[in-house]
């Protein structure tokens, strides 16, 4: 069984449809409301449990009621939940999501705990990482917490999949040690100052991003797929599947997921970019982020 640890972000996900969004000051009577598991990191390591990886997730959760909810979730995903650290005098970190009948969205996300996540407490997971066959990143987390999986991931020559986003500063110097970056479009803009509109302006970002050390930049680009670029001068898109999309929040996370699951598998990267196509594919068709994470015989259905 491959090992897949992923240290970032946990918030819980408090959703609300609502006919128009509220205006500042306005309150708006609401239609029904949901609640589940989210945050890019949390996301992440379920797609990849469910792919069927051996996942460990590092994150801190707040000592309330959704604290104690997520990490019945993740024991519920079979992910190993040693390092997740509880924070009494912290809450949880919250997305507030307003939907409205246009599909619409506003959100505030309060990162709480997990945004407070420090260099020692990701030390105290060092075994894991050892022992891993892929770390998992994400920018929704402390700075701190993910230059530290860099270096110990360096240290034990574990590769490093650095997933920017949502885009915050970072010290770029880690580049050098990430073996994978997977941006979306604007977080591919971000870094490079491209503007990724197609194939030919994705190569040019994706060039001026390996140029800042990265060995393998994968650019996703919603439907189309994911570009995929190594050096020279050339790149190579990988294409999406088609399928009828009904709510693409989350489709990074089950990408990210699905290609850690299949890298640590020992799959070549455009085998792997395929299978988190699919992943990604399959996650669209359902609402929800964590919840709509495809399992293992779905994929494996899907791709027959
Ligand atoms: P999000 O922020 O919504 O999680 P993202 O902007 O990080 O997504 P995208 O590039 O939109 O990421 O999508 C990631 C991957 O999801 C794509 O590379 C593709 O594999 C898959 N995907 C996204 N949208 C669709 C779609 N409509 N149909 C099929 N696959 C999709």
């Amino acid at each position: 069984m491959s090992k897949v640890v992923v240290v970032g972000s946990y918030v819980v996900d408090l959703m609300s449809r609502t006919p128009h969004l509220p205006k500042p000051g306005e309150t708006v009577l609401g239609g029904p409301f949901k609640m589940g598991p989210g945050g890019k990191g949390g996301n992440q390591a379920t797609a990849a449990a469910r792919c069927g990886s051996e996942v460990t997730f590092v994150t801190k959760l707040g000592g309330d009621v959704f604290g104690r909810e997520a990490l019945a979730h993740f024991q519920a995903e079979n992910v190993n939940t040693e390092f997740i650290k509880v924070d009494p005098n912290q809450a949880t970190g919250a997305a507030l999501i307003a939907v409205d009948d246009n599909s619409e969205n506003s959100i505030v996300v309060s990162l709480g705990a997990c945004g407070t996540i420090t260099e020692a407490e990701v030390m105290e997971a060092e075994e894991e990482i050892k022992c891993g066959d892929i770390v998992l990143l994400q920018l929704e987390t402390s700075i701190e917490a993910v230059v530290t999986a860099v270096k110990l991931a360096k240290k034990y020559r574990v590769p490093v999949i650095l997933n920017p986003a949502p885009y915050q500063e970072f010290p770029k110097e880690i580049l050098r040690d990430v073996a994978f970056i997977t941006p979306n479009e604007t977080e591919a803009f971000e870094l490079s100052g491209i503007e990724v509109k197609d194939e030919h302006s994705a190569l040019a970002a994706a060039q001026k991003i390996h140029e800042m050390g990265v060995d393998t930049v994968i650019i996703t680009l919603g439907s189309k797929g994911a570009f995929l670029y190594t050096g020279g001068e050339k790149g190579d898109l990988v294409p999406g599947f088609k399928v009828e999309a009904i709510d693409t929040t989350g489709a990074g996370d089950a990408f990210n997921g699905g290609f850690a699951h299949a890298l640590s598998n020992g799959q070549s990267v455009r085998e792997a970019m395929t299978f988190a196509n699919a992943v990604a594919a399959l996650s669209v068709t359902k609402i929800g982020t964590a919840p709509a994470m495809p399992n293992k015989q779905e994929v494996k259905t899907f791709l027959l």
